[in-house]
């Protein structure tokens, strides 16, 4: 058996690109400068900084000002929910998201709902789409904020963020979107868009871990989440320079044109390999618009802890869930949200390819994993007829 190693989890992190780790080296090294000091080492950094900054605003075409770098998307969006809430300075204390954001964007809500902020979560769908008539009666002129992810990080389902952008914009509301699993993979013009704040992570774009950045348009000026003369005053701490070097890098190299395409095709082929080889395989989110590179696929009534632990033992990384609730045996809150049963939810495993990946990988992947699941099945027969 071909025991390589097949990572199929790149929704959760990305290594990192050769040429981000090339660009990053001397500033593990020898450019270690300060970008906010006047010597040259300072200098020197101030310039990398300068053109991370442009090579990101270019890939998004945006301007370079509109940039903030943070430490990831949870930071970014903080920034962006509690900078919101501030800036109609407590006339709007209203927020609507929807039932299948992030962790880092739903735990932050409870936790605002609890100091009295009012939130609504818009539910979606059985293919994970957001209800946009629920979102409509949601908005109101005390809304400050809608805050709805692009593409869900589980199901890899786009949501239409210029519509939802539009619907906020009716009553007066700003609207933001978590793009950590769409940048990169579906082109944006920035400058043409309606979003008034996007955010995006460095580690999943083959970027180092702990960058990221909060896009904030022209002429919205949001209360800082870390006071300090960094990014404006928008930002404050020391810049992240491994990170920050590392993200424009990534970003000199995002293709969308070309990876989703390619991307698509091998997911494509991966999913009907499967639900043709599997009686009761099924896709989660189907018949919704996904991202070319994301497959949440579910197996009947197997338990998908122990499919992703064979899995790892026939060299196939997987994820139940998104990888930061995994580890708990709770089932995915966006699988239920789409009308799942927990019993499925648990028998549902996330598949997400990488620009890099190739289709005889893809192809191995498959194979195993149909060959995994027969032998689980077969082992769930033997038991419940007493075979064991
Ligand atoms: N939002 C989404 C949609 C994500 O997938 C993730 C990463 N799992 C995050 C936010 C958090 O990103 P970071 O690790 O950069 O804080």
């Amino acid at each position: 058996m071909n025991s390589s190693l097949l990572y199929l989890d790149n929704n959760a992190t990305t290594p990192l690109a050769p040429e981000v780790r090339a660009a990053v080296l001397p500033y593990l090294d020898d450019a270690f400068g300060n970008p906010s000091s006047a010597n040259r080492l300072g200098q020197q950094a101030k310039e990398a900084l300068l053109s991370a900054r442009r090579n990101l605003a270019t890939a998004l075409d945006a301007a370079p000002a509109e940039i903030v770098f943070t430490s990831g998307a949870t930071e970014s969006n903080h920034t962006a929910i509690l900078g919101a809430l501030q800036y109609f300075g407590g006339q709007r204390r209203h927020i609507v998201a929807s039932a299948v954001e992030h962790a880092s964007t739903l735990k932050l809500l409870d936790w605002l709902e609890q100091q009295g902020t009012l939130v609504t979560r818009i539910a979606v769908d059985n293919n994970g789409n957001p209800d946009l008539d629920e979102l409509r009666r949601a908005v109101t002129p005390h809304t400050a904020l809608v805050s709805i992810m692009w593409v869900n990080n589980e199901t890899g389902v786009i949501h239409p963020v210029e519509t939802i952008a539009e619907i906020a914009k009716t009553q007066g509301a700003l609207f933001h979107t978590d793009a950590v699993q769409a940048i990169g993979k579906l082109p944006l013009s920035w400058r043409h868009s309606n979003i008034d704040l996007l955010t995006l992570s460095g580690h999943k774009l083959h970027a180092p871990k702990g960058s990221g950045a909060l896009i904030v348009r022209k002429g919205l000026t949001l209360p800082p989440l870390l006071f300090g003369s960094q990014e404006r005053h928008r930002r404050g701490g020391t810049e992240n320079m491994i990170g920050i070097v590392g993200l424009g890098a990534a970003a000199a190299l995002f293709a969308p044109q070309t990876d989703a395409p390619r991307m698509q095709y091998l997911r494509d082929r991966f999913e009907q390999r499967i639900c043709t080889a599997l009686n009761d395989a099924a896709i989660n989110g189907w018949a919704a618009p996904r991202i070319a590179n994301t497959s949440n696929l579910r197996f009947g009534r197997l338990d998908s802890e122990m499919l992703l632990q064979r899995l790892e033992q026939s060299g196939v990384i997987a994820a139940s869930g998104s990888a930061c609730q995994s580890g708990g045996n709770a089932p995915s809150h966006v699988l239920r949200a789409m009308g799942l049963s927990s019993e499925s939810a648990m028998a549902s495993l996330r598949f997400s390819l990488s620009r890099y990946h190739t289709e005889n990988e893809i192809d191995e992947a498959t194979a195993r994993i149909i060959r995994t699941v027969r032998e689980l099945e077969q082992e769930l027969l033997s038991t419940s007829t007493g075979h064991f």
